[in-house]
């Protein structure tokens, strides 16, 4: 059945694009033989249409980056008026765009993070950051945390602590994991946020301490880890790690490409914790995805590095003037319509309450956790043993069938391994999110009938 916004015309051109899809595109991190893409025909504010016509409430922001919702006036604008201007410009040119976005995301980077080299998304920003910290510290290795994600590329993929690392890590170029502080699923045997804090961080230290301080170049966290889980750092446990790293003269690397601006109902996850690393890499949420950009925001020690000596890196696409163009626009809406304080708003009245009303209710939810527009549901078998509805690493049909009534119930939902995460656009109306929470119950109902 046709939705009054969706013309047969429309649903003709989307079946033509499945068509051609399976004949020729190749997709990220699938099995490509019995991979059914979703088709989108429409998208707007928190609203996605499918293949058939299906309007569908957008709760995962796509892969978490429409941060202030699809098709955004302001954006669109901003981009069509760069490109009728400026399209592209080799990266050595100043141009306004580029500027203009440097200094947009510098006045809101914490401490002195006020220099920002630009890359193309995510996984480049990590790549660079790392390049950055060996230059400046003459050391190599990486330190990063299992159960992490920080981009697809060879570096970024070895440092990623999620199994989409086991196929390219067998030349790890001197990354080496740690354990992260994990409380729900504790890899320390912690009965409290306190102990979590205290053991994590004597494994942290400890595993500093045996690999060698003066190897190691840098530590890389996500500030708030995103795909792996949404699970909140204890408190202390980022203050902890900055201090490890000071102690050691080891560059701390906040990854924000997924906590960055605003998801977390702050501007940067680290500044919940009042935490200034020496680099932070952001992508995403700088302009909602709207044109590939990604970046990192350098402090004034870093930077000196660099004053004289050249940086070794680069790329054609560094300051990209239509994704930079789309990030001004970003931020300026982001400021100018409240949106960061809106989703503290959204987490604080209308995401947490309900979600922890989901806990009680539903023996399949093991934990809820989150803050902002940035939650996470842990569906378990039984929540006494904590079993999870689908294995670390993979899926199951439960989950499957979970996340097939939340696609039933109108939802594009966000998913990961047992996870539901609860990830919508800052300005989702509240009704819409009342609504969208509404429908995500109809899973919950589902995942509680695999309850052993
Ligand atoms: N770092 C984090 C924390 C991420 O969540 C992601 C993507 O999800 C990346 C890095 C990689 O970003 P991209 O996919 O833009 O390369």
């Amino acid at each position: 059945q046709l939705t009054e916004e969706i013309t047969s015309k429309q649903i003709a051109a989307g079946q033509r694009a499945y068509e051609l899809d399976r004949e020729h595109v190749f997709h990220s991190w699938q099995a490509q033989g019995p991979f059914s893409p979703m088709t989108i025909l429409k998208t707007e504010g928190s609203y996605v249409w499918d293949g058939e016509g299906n309007k569908l409430i957008d709760l995962s922001s796509q892969l978490v980056n429409t941060n202030i919702g699809h098709q955004h006036p302001k954006v669109i604008a901003a981009i069509q008026e760069q490109a009728g201007k400026i399209a592209t410009i080799a990266p050595q040119h100043v141009n306004d765009a580029r500027s203009e976005a440097a200094r947009l995301i510098a006045k809101h980077t914490p401490g002195e993070l006020n220099k920002i080299f630009f890359t193309n998304g995510g996984a480049d920003a990590v790549e660079h950051a790392v390049r950055m910290a060996r230059v400046h510290t003459g050391k190599h290795k990486v330190l990063s945390a299992y159960r992490s994600y920080h981009g697809g590329t060879h570096l970024a993929v070895n440092i990623t602590g999620d199994p989409r690392r086991f196929a390219s890590d067998h030349a790890s170029d001197g990354v080496v994991h740690f354990f992260p502080a994990y409380p729900y699923r504790s890899y320390f045997n912690s009965t409290s946020l306190e102990e979590e804090t205290t053991r994590a961080l004597k494994h942290l230290e400890d595993t500093i301490l045996l690999e060698g301080p003066g190897t190691i170049a840098a530590i890389i966290l996500e500030s708030i880890p995103g795909t792996a889980g949404i699970y909140l750092p204890p408190p202390g446990y980022l203050e902890g790690v900055r201090e490890l790293t000071k102690k050691h003269g080891i560059v701390y690397i906040a990854d924000e490409v997924m906590a960055g601006f605003g998801r977390s109902g702050e501007w940067f996850a680290v500044n919940h914790w009042d935490i200034t690393p020496d680099l932070m890499t952001f992508a995403k949420g700088v302009n909602s995805g709207y044109v590939p950009l990604g970046g990192v925001a350098i402090s004034p020690e870093i930077f000196e590095t660099f004053r004289e000596r050249v940086y070794p890196g680069g790329l054609t696409y560094s300051g990209h003037p239509l994704a930079c163009a789309a990030a001004v626009a970003t931020i300026t809406a982001m400021e100018d319509e409240g949106l960061v304080e809106n989703a503290k708003r959204l987490g604080e009245q209308i995401i947490g309450p309900r979600l922890a009303q989901f806990a009680k209710d539903h023996p399949s939810v093991g934990e809820v956790r989150g803050t902002g527009v940035f939650w996470a549901i842990e569906l378990v078998k039984n929540r006494e043993t904590r079993e999870p509805l689908a294995a670390y690493g993979g899926s199951s049909p439960e989950i499957n069938q979970v996340v097939g009534a939340a696609k039933k119930a109108g939802l594009l939902p966000f998913a990961n391994f047992n996870r539901l995460h609860v990830v919508p656009a800052m300005n989702i109306e509240d009704e819409v999110l009342i609504e969208a929470l509404d429908r995500l119950e109809q899973a919950l109902i589902v995942a509680d009938s695999f309850v052993e």
